[in-house]
């Protein structure tokens, strides 16, 4: 429920609207495929995504001989799961795990990994922040405000200090103390792409060679309300560090919730965890299954 409820703006916009069109009684026709192509391309679906769902779905219509309208949305229920469950397997860490995350500033970095050691410390972790956006003294102070707010412990260094060696205290803290899971912050200064580049690269470098190579997941945060812009940003952290996830944020924010099936579908990068909402319990793990359903139902 609480799904359906962050998908709000989307069902209210994208679910509706093709409530609309595939009422019944409507001829399947040339038209009608049309009208569903410009509603899946502005919900965000993408116009090569959408080009190949649509496709799809007149070659099934035709072979299973559909004639009722209505029957299309199951067809694009399917499609669209299809596209979210490729090659996925779940999203499971087992500690000590590294978790670090990247992504733009403003997107929504230092409250999901805030939501992040609220749900691993409710499963009985003992979690463990890393301040490594030490760019802005803000950030430092706000990933604070998170680590009491969990009651967890948090490394952290002057504001302009070397992000690497934060991370390698980080480390080094977290075998101390018996952490079961190291969430680290990172700077999101895009302005300065090649410089940012680096630094990740860096921190990258040093959690491999002082943590479990196995147990790093580098996990990209984007908001959904930037649409295909999410899409582009994934392509440049991804050619800068490995990235083995995402999470996709403020789905509360917008209408245009397609855009989780154009980063799946464009990326074939697993989306991990989304956020509908700014509390602490409004970040979810991604289940393909729950999402269509909580669109379509
Ligand atoms: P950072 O710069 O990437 O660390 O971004 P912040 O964590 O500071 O978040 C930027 C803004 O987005 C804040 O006002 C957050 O409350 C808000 N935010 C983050 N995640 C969500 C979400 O899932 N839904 C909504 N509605 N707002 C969010």
């Amino acid at each position: 429920q609480k799904l359906k409820d962050g998908l709000t703006r989307t069902r209210n916009n994208f679910t509706a609207k093709i409530d609309g069109i595939l009422s019944l009684g409507r001829k399947i026709d040339d038209e009608l495929f049309e009208e569903l192509e410009e509603i899946l391309i502005l919900a965000d679906v993408g116009v090569i995504t959408t080009e190949k769902i649509i496709d799809n779905i007149k070659i099934k219509a035709k072979e299973q001989k559909i004639k009722e309208a209505d029957k299309i949305k199951d067809l694009l229920a399917e499609e669209i799961y299809n596209i979210m469950d490729a090659n996925e397997k779940p999203f499971n860490i087992t500690s000590p795990a590294m978790i670090l995350i990247v992504g733009v500033n403003g997107v929504g970095k230092t409250t999901t990994i805030g939501k992040l050691a609220n749900k691993y410390k409710n499963e009985g972790k003992k979690v463990l922040l890393v301040a490594a956006d030490t760019f802005r003294a803000a950030a430092i102070d706000q990933l604070e405000v998170w680590a009491s707010r969990n009651n967890c412990e948090i490394i952290r260094h002057e504001e302009g200090s070397d992000p690497a060696s934060v991370v390698f205290d980080g480390i080094k803290a977290a075998k101390a103390r018996g952490a079961d899971i190291i969430l680290c912050d990172t700077a999101g200064r895009l302005h300065n792409k090649k410089n940012l580049m680096e630094e990740l690269k860096k921190i990258y470098r040093v959690a491999q060679r002082e943590f479990d190579n196995s147990n790093i997941e580098t996990l990209l945060v984007l908001d959904a309300t930037t649409g295909q812009n999410a899409v582009q940003q994934a392509k440049i952290f991804k050619e800068a560090v490995n990235v083995t996830g995402i999470i996709l944020t403020k789905l509360d924010g917008t209408a245009k919730g397609g855009i989780v099936i154009s980063i799946k579908s464009e990326l074939d990068i697993p989306v991990r965890f989304i956020g509908v909402g700014e509390g602490i319990d409004d970040l979810q793990e991604f289940d393909s299954e729950k999402f269509v359903r909580a669109l379509f139902e």
